[in-house]
């Protein structure tokens, strides 16, 4: 219907005017103010089931990265949807488990795991640890010890193939600091075998975020798949293969993301020979495109050199522009013809020169007042959002149907300072 890729399903133009499902975003910047994150419940649902869905009769478990974006209410959502979840930090299994999700689908990842996050994953009885290093092992195999109790884990393989992302966010190349390098993971997992307190059940990696091409994507899967058929022929016991998640989104109307349909048909059929129960680990692809940030325009500037659209959201709270150089599209909530066009620097009002949402862009010619969405931010959004400037945080807001509610209250003066 819209061919404007970069507003996910679930976001479109009637009559020239944006809504999210069927509710008005202007309704919503009136009711909440801004700047908002409203997410559609539809867009998240409908990535979740065409991953789960695509699997068909194959076992298999899809791992929503929590990091992507976390709020309770989106969890709720996925966890309600059958959702498993891949966690980064203590901080995330304790929302996970907060939001209904089931512990013993839960996958843990991560480079610096402490030993009271591991021992209080350990405690919950989560499904799996993803570990990044023999030593690691070592410390779930104490801690593991020191509870009493067995601690199921995988191998995150570094299987050095470049995923052609930002540097950013490649994390399976070698000189990474991610997994283990592909050449000694047969050793790693041998003497892994013969610690008493940790079950090994298989092998994962996740190679990069973002990725539009989708051969970097089957190259890691025969990659893998080569290393599950050596591990076995050791007579190492492998019940799972983990893929990672990096499906890319459209951020302009010129990126084509790859089918999640045709690339996890294209697992499955690989990996079919093997038998095995598969994991992926989706964060951006599910929520990245059912959400908008809304924000309104403070101010119009004019500088000999420039012009400058200055909106009430900044980089404390969508990070990705300063930090990646991310695109986001950005639109009006109404889009009226005889507004023309201005081409100008979209920034936030963050005392850094690095504080912008767009540079040199072609956008509608707004003025101070109207509303505007930033597309595209429903995952690394507000979770990578802070308090620089002392700016209270944004509200989030989710959609469902006709219906909205706030899943998160703005952040008040008095939470600026609590704990201070
Ligand atoms: C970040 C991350 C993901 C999710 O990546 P997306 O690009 O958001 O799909 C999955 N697995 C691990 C281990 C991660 O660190």
């Amino acid at each position: 219907m819209s061919a404007l890729d970069y507003l996910g399903e679930g976001f479109s133009y009637r009559q020239d005017v944006l809504h999210c499902e069927e509710v008005e975003l202007a309704r919503v910047a009136a009711a909440v103010g801004t700047p908002t994150f409203v997410y559609s419940s539809l867009g998240i649902l409908a990535r979740y089931r065409a991953y789960d869905e695509a699997f068909g009769a194959a076992p298999h478990q899809v791992c929503y990265a929590v990091k992507a974006n976390s709020n309770l209410s989106v969890l709720r959502l996925l966890a309600e949807a059958g959702s498993s979840f891949d966690i980064v930090s203590g901080g995330e299994l304790f929302r996970v488990l907060k939001a209904g999700g089931a512990a013993e689908r839960v996958v843990f990842s991560g480079v610096g795991k402490t030993a009271a996050e591991i021992e209080y994953a350990l405690n919950e009885g989560i499904g799996c640890f993803n570990c990044e290093s023999e030593t690691e092992l070592a410390l779930i195999d104490a801690c593991a010890s020191r509870l009493g109790k067995r601690a199921r884990c995988a191998i995150r393989v570094n299987p050095d193939i470049d995923p052609k992302t930002h540097p950013y966010i490649s994390t399976g190349l070698k000189d990474n600091k991610f997994g283990i390098d592909i050449n000694e993971v047969e050793d790693v997992y041998r003497r892994a075998l013969n610690l008493r307190n940790v079950e090994m059940a298989g092998v994962s990696c996740h190679i990069g975020s973002q990725m539009l091409d989708s051969t970097p994507i089957a190259e890691a899967v025969d990659r893998m798949i080569a290393l599950t058929e050596s591990l076995r022929a050791l007579g190492a016991p492998i019940e799972h293969l983990d893929f990672g998640g990096g499906l890319g989104i459209p951020y302009r109307d010129a990126d084509r993301m790859p089918s999640i349909a045709a690339t996890i048909e294209g697992l499955c059929a690989r990996a079919a020979k093997l038998g095995l129960e598969l994991h992926v680990e989706p964060g951006r692809s599910i929520t990245g495109s059912a959400g908008v940030l809304l924000t309104r325009v403070l101010n119009r500037k004019t500088t000999q050199a420039k012009e400058f659209v200055v909106i009430d959201a900044a980089m404390n709270d969508l990070l990705r522009p300063t930090l990646y150089k991310a695109h986001h599209e950005i639109v009006p909530l109404r889009r009226i013809p005889a507004m023309g066009y201005v081409e100008a620097d979209v920034v936030g009002p963050v005392c850094e020169s690095g504080d912008y949402i767009a540079q040199n862009r072609r956008l509608a010619n707004v003025m101070p007042g109207d509303t505007l969405a930033v597309c595209s931010a429903g995952a690394y959004g507000f979770v990578m959002s802070s308090n620089y400037n002392s700016r209270p945080r944004a509200a989030e807001v989710l959609v469902e149907g006709d219906s909205f509610r706030t899943v998160r209250e703005r952040e008040t003066l008095e939470d600026l300072v609590r704990g201070e």
